[in-house]
């Protein structure tokens, strides 16, 4: 039996609570993580009942990224499903690292950000890299006082993370600053960037919300569906949806470069405790 990596929770009869539950490796992404969140949110989207779906994370963390150390390298080729029968799963070279990477972080991401009913992440601690691209790709997102975000990608020779959310998300300007410095921010920064939609005291999140989750499902699901579509439409038609699709493939081309560099995906000098051998 495979590890149990998300919690399904119904804290009230019309919402879903979906929950990255990995606490002891600070909810840390693998493959089987990440095809449990899908079926998960696949679960709360194919019952009728659930009209909103919250996406929580249980321990002191919300995310701390994809695990490094269980790389999509080592993870069997036959593993991975295809959401988007693109294939090419065991092709060598930088053809099916491509393929792997698009299946489980640019596909997915996209699937969830255009999930047909409203998504809140509550976001507490640590929430850092493939972390970000989790609580991006829900409609709002309440942080806790405590939260922190980063994406050190640069630092690892790489162009920032698969989902490349970050002008959309920070603004043009911050988010090269963020990248180029690798710095943190914080909840109260992230609420000035308009990243987040509240910021609340830790132990009041799960009740803030729930309360606003009740709220939104009062709404006609319905007319919910429609405005989501309407909003999403209007950034693909901004062009959020080519600018990804062209980040994600200057993405590959640092990983090709950091291979033919380095012999590896990232700058080695970038990533902690990854020996230069390695
Ligand atoms: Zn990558």
């Amino acid at each position: 039996m495979a590890e149990d990596y998300i919690a399904y929770e119904m804290p009230a009869p019309d919402i879903a609570r979906v929950v990255l539950n990995r606490p002891q490796a600070r909810n840390a992404q693998n493959l089987a993580f990440l095809y449990q969140l899908d079926d998960a949110f696949q679960r709360a989207v194919a019952d009728d009942a659930v009209k909103v779906i919250l996406l929580a994370a249980n321990g002191p963390d919300f995310s701390a990224g994809h695990d490094l150390r269980a790389g999509l390298k080592q993870e069997p080729t036959e593993n991975f499903r295809d959401s988007t029968l693109s294939g090419a799963f065991s092709e060598p070279g930088g053809y099916g690292y491509m393929a792997r990477e698009q299946e489980v972080y640019l596909n997915l991401c996209r699937r969830w950000r255009d999930i047909s009913k409203p998504t809140i992440a509550e976001v507490q601690g640590k929430c850092i890299a493939g972390g970000l691209m989790l609580a991006w790709v829900c409609d709002l997102i309440i942080a806790a006082e405590d939260a922190l975000f980063l994406d050190p990608a640069v630092a690892m020779g790489v162009s920032g993370v698969e989902w490349f959310a970050h002008p959309w998300e920070l603004g043009p300007r911050k988010a090269k600053e963020l990248l180029f410095t690798g710095d943190i921010w914080d909840a109260q920064e992230a609420l000035r960037l308009g990243m987040v939609n509240h910021v609340v005291p830790r132990a009041n999140m799960p009740a803030f919300t729930l309360a606003l989750a009740k709220r939104i499902a009062q709404k006609p699901s319905f007319a919910l569906r429609m405005t989501k579509e309407a909003i999403n439409n209007t950034l693909d038609i901004q062009g959020q949806r080519t600018a990804m699709d062209m980040a994600f493939k200057i993405h590959h081309l640092c990983h090709y470069h950091n291979r033919e560099r380095f012999g590896h995906e990232g700058d080695p000098a970038g990533i902690p405790g990854l020996k230069k051998s390695d």
